[in-house]
């Protein structure tokens, strides 16, 4: 059966990264609330655009976000979901919706993810993701494309990362009282992390 997988973490935790790499390894959709607001960012809806919650880093609305995965699970066999749910009111609209083979929370210290958060760049044309310091492309072409995100900045930074303890935080701790959250170390080389994570999916498996 093909692996329903939810990562969980901290803005800048490696959530994106990974979920690529997961994707791809076990030929599955990566389905990240993130990428679809930022796509539709100054879509009027009757709680307003998608950006004004973003550049203040704040959450999107549920019902926004709800539809967004709704419409993605309905499309998708085999998943790995970055960025939903952030709040408790989204983990009982998923647990309706859809049973997970695996969920994992990466957990990366405070200063780690500052530092992670504003040396992030973007590839506009593929969405990839890199980093000043830790990961930047060789190809000249693509390095002179990247993007830094308008929410990277150390003052959004700092909202979204309040954001996330008030409401994230007791997600992680919800699933971690069901029993049912598998904790990795994020700390470490991306391929060290993809291997701590490929681990537990397939023991769970
Ligand atoms: P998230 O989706 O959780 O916000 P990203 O995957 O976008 O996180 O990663 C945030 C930033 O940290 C990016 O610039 C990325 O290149 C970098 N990054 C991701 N994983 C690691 C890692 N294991 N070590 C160092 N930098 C990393
Ligand atoms: P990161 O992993 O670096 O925090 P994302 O790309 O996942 O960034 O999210 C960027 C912004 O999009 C968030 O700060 C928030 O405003 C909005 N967003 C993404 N996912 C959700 C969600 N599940 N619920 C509400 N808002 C969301």
């Amino acid at each position: 059966m093909s692996k329903r997988i939810l990562l969980l973490g901290a803005p800048g935790a490696g959530k994106g990264t990974q979920s690529k790499r997961l994707a791809e390894e076990y030929g599955i959709e990566h389905i990240t609330t993130g990428d679809a607001l930022r796509a539709n960012k100054d879509m009027e809806t009757e709680h307003g655009t998608p950006r004004e919650y973003m550049d203040a880093g704040d959450l999107v609305p549920d019902a926004v976000v709800n539809e967004i995965v709704d419409a993605a699970l309905a499309d998708a066999d085999g998943f790995v979901l970055d960025g939903y749910p952030r709040n408790l009111s989204q983990a009982e609209y998923l647990s309706e919706q859809t049973d997970l083979t695996a969920a994992l929370f990466l957990d990366v210290g405070e200063d780690e993810l500052i530092r992670r958060l504003t040396g992030r760049r973007m590839d506009p044309e593929t969405g990839d993701i890199y980093h000043t310091e830790f990961n930047m492309p060789d190809d000249e072409e693509i390095e002179a494309r990247l993007v830094q995100r308008d929410d990277d900045t150390e003052e959004v930074v700092k909202d979204r990362l309040e954001t996330y303890y008030d409401n994230t935080e007791p997600v992680i701790d919800h699933y971690r009282e069901q029993g049912a959250l598998v904790e990795v170390d994020g700390e470490a080389h991306p391929d060290e992390v993809f291997e701590r994570i490929t681990d537990v999916v397939e023991s769970e498996a």
